[in-house]
């Protein structure tokens, strides 16, 4: 694997002519992100991730400051499973000319980031959207691959390559779980002991929510008593749980007809928030 930190020399080491798949990822790497690198490989004779913390989609400067910094065992962890080409760029390398400067700048997201994580993270859309836009021109990847996990960042991404006219495909991978149901994430390792326990029952109420979903039972009371359960226990203060039409993102109503609902949570347990989903698939679920 080579590793290179400026966008120049990135660009120079690519191969054009060769298919390539692009994993961005902000480090503190574990199995989902691998999950995301195998996914790359099938298929693709070139797999490039990068890992950049990127400030301007952090809405609190605490989270930023918190953020689990690994580099080293990142940078072992892609070369097992298989990664080409690690960029690990600094702020002043994907923001040459300040934070201003992207071509997602400006797009209006519409209902996309009007619920969910867009509307407990105000501005942070903008700073995915932005940095993606800018990895994207840099990589020039064939697909882009992106994880379930962040359900919404999936359907934001997707609406700016669309916006963007650019001809990336997106390429999404199931959520890697820990053995007891909670979705892996580099935040999982700020959680102490107590946190780590509780934290299965996101994980709990979203799957008694989906099988609820999928058993036809009405949506209020399901999001309803999924909150209370996990506002419940003293650890942990969920900010919401809902069930959303997949493909529109807005708030699902009893009867409507969608292709497949997906229930969302955020929940802070102690300092660290955490977010999860589940996929309900009602053409397989009837
Ligand atoms: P992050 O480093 O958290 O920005 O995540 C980088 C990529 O990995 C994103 O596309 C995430 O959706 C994806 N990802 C994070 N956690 C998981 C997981 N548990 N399973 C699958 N993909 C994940």
């Amino acid at each position: 694997m080579r590793t290179y930190q400026t966008a120049d020399s990135l660009r120079k080491a690519l191969p054009r002519h060769k298919s390539i798949a692009f994993v961005p990822t902000m480090g503190a790497l574990h199995a989902g992100h691998m999950a995301l690198i195998k996914a790359a490989r099938q298929g693709h004779e070139i797999v490039v991730a990068s890992i950049f913390v990127n400030p301007t989609q952090f809405n609190e400067s605490t989270d930023l400051d918190a953020y689990p910094r690994t580099p080293q065992e990142d940078a072992a962890l892609l070369k097992k499973h298989g990664c080409d080409f690690l960029y690990l760029p600094s702020v002043a390398d994907i923001y040459p000319t300040g934070f201003d400067t992207s071509a997602a700048a400006g797009i209006d997201f519409g209902p996309l980031t009007a619920t969910m994580e867009g509307a407990n993270r105000p501005g942070h859309f903008d700073g995915v959207a932005q940095v993606v836009s800018r990895l994207l021109a840099i990589v020039e990847p064939d697909t882009l691959v992106m994880g379930q996990k962040d359900y919404q960042q999936v359907a934001v991404v997707r609406a700016m390559v669309q916006r963007l006219d650019l001809t990336v495909r997106v390429l999404v991978v199931p959520t890697v779980r820990e053995p007891d149901g909670l979705a892996m994430s580099s935040r999982n390792r700020l959680l102490n002991p107590g946190e780590r326990r509780a934290a299965v029952l996101i994980n709990r109420q979203l799957s008694a929510v989906a099988a609820g979903l999928a058993a036809g039972w009405p949506t209020q009371p399901l999001e309803q008593f999924a909150l209370a359960a996990l506002g419940d226990h003293e650890l942990l203060d969920p900010e919401y749980v809902q069930i959303f039409d997949g493909d529109t993102l807005l708030p699902y109503v009893d009867g409507d007809n969608v292709r497949e609902l997906v229930v969302a949570t955020a929940v802070r347990c102690g300092q660290v928030r955490l977010i999860d989903n589940r996929i309900v698939d009602l053409l397989h679920n009837p």
